[in-house]
């Protein structure tokens, strides 16, 4: 089962300029098929479906810990995305002929449905606005075919989140990259241990990881000196308790030793979003959402 903790992986700026066009380029990091809802979805049903699992527990563990966590980088690109769409449409309903929606024709609105449909928000589609599918979910039940895919799923990932960040320098946008850059390095890196147990095979021979080093981009530092490139989450206050046989050893880029930490990351409040009353959301006047609130908040 799963536990909600209502805070974020890290903390992201608050109080920025909308930047529709950077918000349309990391729907691809959420809804592309190398995206974050392929990562939560591959892993979460390659856990449910594990067949021999006791037998097989640390690559059961694995899949099913990396789950958890790759949920909260589902909640974190939407976040972002939220962010750089807040306040970008102005006006008021109450005045429809003042056309309050008409910044969803300017040039760098590259998504129109983020408002017309959306009423500013995230969607779970890529940069294109195709939903998101099922058919992005590899599960072969062959436990090395399985962590073979997802190895090259998490390179894929990489490699897309690289070219995302080269997009645009929004501090929203290049913040959450770097910090998932660095988490992607862990997950790419585990799944290479994975397959090296399960096949004696050197994965580093056939690829260097990663192909190009997180250490070249600025928003990965912080990152990397919190030690967030060397470990590995139980994601559970109890459980997951055998990732060590996988995740033990030393980094393959600095050599700084590799750690399984119990629980969850610390976690930052979540930014409380503008309404947007020119696309009528959350569907109350400005004055009819304070008594709203004011009548709710008594009976707490
Ligand atoms: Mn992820
Ligand atoms: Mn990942």
């Amino acid at each position: 089962m799963f536990m909600r903790i209502d805070k974020l992986q890290i903390e992201l700026p608050k109080n920025v300029e909308p930047d529709p066009a950077a918000a349309a380029a990391i729907q691809e990091l959420l809804g592309g098929r190398f995206g974050e809802m392929s990562t939560l979805n591959n892993y979460m049903f390659q856990s449910f479906n594990m067949r021999g699992r006791d037998k097989i527990r640390p690559f059961y563990e694995l899949v099913a810990s990396i789950t958890a966590e790759e949920f909260g980088h589902v909640e974190l690109v939407s976040a972002a995305i939220n962010l750089l769409l807040n306040n970008s449409t102005d006006g008021n309903r109450t005045n429809p002929d003042r056309a309050p929606l008409h910044s969803t024709l300017g040039p760098d609105v590259k998504n129109m449905h983020h408002t017309l449909i959306n009423g500013n928000s995230a969607r779970v589609a890529d940069a294109m606005d195709m939903p998101w599918t099922g058919n992005n979910v590899f599960n072969s039940g062959d436990i090395v075919l399985d962590t073979l895919h997802n190895f090259f799923l998490e390179s894929g990932a990489r490699a897309h989140k690289m070219r995302c960040y080269e997009t645009t320098t929004n501090p929203v946008a290049r913040r959450m990259i770097g910090y998932l850059l660095v988490r992607g390095g862990v997950h790419q890196a585990a799944y290479a241990k994975a397959l090296e147990e399960l096949t004696g095979v050197s994965v580093t021979k056939m690829l260097p990881i990663p192909q190009i080093s997180n250490k070249m981009f600025d928003e990965t530092r912080e990152f990397e000196a919190m030690g967030l490139h060397r470990i590995l989450y139980q994601f559970s206050p109890e459980d997951y308790t055998h990732l060590g046989a996988i995740w033990h050893g030393e980094h393959y880029e600095d050599g700084l030793p590799l750690e399984v930490r119990e629980g969850v990351p610390e976690g930052h409040p979540l930014a409380d979003l503008t309404e947007a009353p020119s696309s009528g959301v959350p569907g109350f006047a400005p004055e009819e959402l304070e008594e709203l609130s004011q009548r709710l908040m008594k009976n707490v």
